[in-house]
């Protein structure tokens, strides 16, 4: 019964349009699949892009919305909407669950699909280091859905400290560890000193909003570990200025959901500890066990061909390349992914064998961090700059790369009025609920 059942779905078909064109099947939509998938949409394919969301997300500005400055929907972009007129490119909302390289199918609950070539370009998910009580109980940010959790956490705490019993329950419900010293946890860090400056002063008057204290933990010696010396220094600065607490060469250890620990035996009471601290690739079962490296990155050689397979080649964070300049792969940064995505699509519009193909070439556009409103600090090849230039150049960065011209205006709009008002009306704590739950819907 059951091994009839199995057969059944196994069977199962994603129904795509017949076509003459070779298909390509990318999965995931993030900046490595996206920009593949634009290119490809103009080439002699039937391209199949499948993703687990019904849409693209722009991981930079996640900490934003988190923190109640952006709408969800100005960093979000619905991938049907950007594929209307492209008719031989079909988006499949699913998750990739296993790829069989011999019959050239990739399978997911909907059902399965055939490829002629596949690309996987599902990025990464967040690192807890095998360490269950810290991936149970701290919050991660590695998707949209994340954000607005950690959007709804910091409120609902603030709220729930109002009616807190002891000075010691309201301290840890308004008390915030982050982890990880990188772009991540330095911008969310300086994010929330400003609620704190801001904010919690005018929305929570009964709350002392300086009693309210900001950790950040970073395992290294260092902030921000792929700048410059110079930028590591300045954000360190400008968050201390902010009387963000920097504890480095701190590494977490464990955490229960109320204390803290710190491997120098440190222990902190916080109800609220956002982990920034470390990617690790989303798996996909079936690839050549020789092919998956540290961190399940897939190690492909200069036209993105995994190892050991002609026809399946692997983009973005998940991918593994070495060369001359970057003998331990490149950063897993949205730079890599676009260029990959790039010169894959340019590639196969060349031809569909790899002869004639040209190998990929990493050109570094700098890197950059903010540290809330009017400082930040850039990294560009041959410049470096820190303090209000170096926001401006943010801002202008991160505006243009956003997708989509509505999300440019909007996302410019908030910034421009929330640098003026130094507040936002988006501080709602909204949990999405089934329609069960309410009265009127049972029966
Ligand atoms: C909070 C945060 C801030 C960041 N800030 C910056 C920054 O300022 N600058 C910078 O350069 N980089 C930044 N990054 C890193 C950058 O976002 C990533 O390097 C980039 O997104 C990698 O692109 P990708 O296409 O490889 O993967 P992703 O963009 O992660 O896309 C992967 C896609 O695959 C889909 N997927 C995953 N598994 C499956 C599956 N099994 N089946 C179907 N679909 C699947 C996902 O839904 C997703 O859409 C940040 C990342 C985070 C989390």
């Amino acid at each position: 019964m059951e091994s009839s059942l199995f057969a059944a779905e196994a069977a199962l078909q994603i129904q795509i349009p017949e076509s003459a064109l070779p298909r390509i099947v990318v999965v995931g939509a993030g900046f490595a699949g996206l920009e593949l998938t634009k290119r490809l949409s103009k080439g002699p394919f039937q391209v199949v892009l499948i993703d687990k969301n019904n849409y693209h997300q722009f991981q930079p500005l996640f900490y934003q919305v988190a923190m109640s400055g952006l709408e969800p929907s100005s960093i979000v972009f619905p991938l049907r909407k950007m594929f209307q007129k492209k008719k031989n490119v079909h988006f499949r909302m699913t998750t990739v669950e296993a790829v069989d390289t011999a019959t050239r199918q990739v399978h997911t609950p909907i059902g399965s699909i055939q490829y002629d070539f596949l690309v996987i370009a599902v990025g990464a998910e967040t690192n807890f280091f095998g360490n269950e009580h810290i991936a149970q109980k701290a919050i991660p940010m590695k998707s949209i859905s994340e954000a607005l959790y950690l959007r709804n956490s910091v409120l609902n705490d603030f709220e729930k400290a109002l009616s807190a019993k002891t000075t010691e329950d309201r301290q840890s419900l308004i008390d915030i560890v982050v982890v990880g010293g990188g772009p991540t946890g330095v911008e969310i860090s300086g994010a929330l000193a400003e609620m704190r400056k801001f904010i919690l002063p005018k929305d929570y008057p009964e709350l002392d909003a300086g009693k309210m204290q900001i950790l950040l933990a970073e395992g290294s010696p260092r902030l921000l570990n792929g700048m410059s010396e110079e930028s590591s220094q300045a954000a360190l600065e400008f968050l201390r200025k902010m009387d963000v607490q920097v504890k480095l060469d701190a590494m977490v250890t464990d955490y229960d959901g109320e204390w803290v620990e710190l491997n120098d035996g440190t222990r902190i009471r916080s109800k609220k500890v956002i982990w920034a601290a470390g990617i690790i690739g989303n798996k996909v079962p079936g690839l050549p066990e020789a092919a998956i490296l540290r961190g399940n990155r897939i190690r492909v050689d200069r036209y993105s061909r995994v190892q050991g397979l002609d026809n399946v080649f692997a983009i973005g964070d998940i991918a593994y390349m070495e060369d001359e300049a970057y003998p331990k792969g490149h950063p897993q940064v949205a730079q890599p992914a676009i260029q990959q995505g790039r010169n894959l699509a340019a590639n196969m519009l060349r031809s569909l064998s790899v002869s004639g193909w040209k190998p990929f070439q990493y050109k570094d556009l700098g890197s950059m961090a903010t540290i809330g409103r009017n400082r930040a600090v850039v990294d560009l090849p041959h410049y470096k700059t820190q303090g209000f230039f170096a926001w401006l150049i943010w801002l202008l960065v991160h505006l243009f790369q956003l997708i989509g011209f509505k999300n440019r205006v909007f996302v410019f709009i908030n910034w421009v009025w929330n640098y003026m008002t130094y507040d936002q009306s988006l501080r709602l704590i909204i949990r999405p609920r089934s329609p069960r739950h309410n009265p009127i819907h049972q029966g």
